[in-house]
């Protein structure tokens, strides 16, 4: 059976491919209400600009679920730099919703 999930990495330009190392800035967002654990769901956008074809586009760097009724849970949540997100479709749509604060 073939998985729906596809691995993207939010670094790669999806024009030409060249890995951005860094993104232009990042913002946070914080979804307002928790879900039915009582945690809330903190997604850390990035927008790029790609520095060979130009092509600025907007990922989800991460997600993070904080808060919820199982104390400790938190710290158990592992910080890893450079983790590879998996992002549905449903969340590509929503990315054109998403403005950078200015
Ligand atoms: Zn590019």
């Amino acid at each position: 059976m073939p998985k729906k999930k596809k691995s993207k990495d939010p670094y790669v330009c999806p024009r030409c491919g060249t890995r951005v190392t860094e993104p232009d800035r990042t913002w946070t967002l914080v979804s307002p209400l928790p879900d039915k654990y009582g945690r809330i769901t903190i997604t850390i956008m990035g927008s790029f600009t790609c520095p060979n074809c130009g092509h600025k586009w907007r990922a989800v760097l991460k997600k993070l679920k904080e808060g919820g009724s199982k104390p400790g849970e938190q710290q158990a949540a592992p910080k890893e730099e450079g983790e590879i997100i998996e992002i549905d479709l449903s969340d590509l749509d929503k990315l054109d919703e998403m403005e950078p604060p200015e």
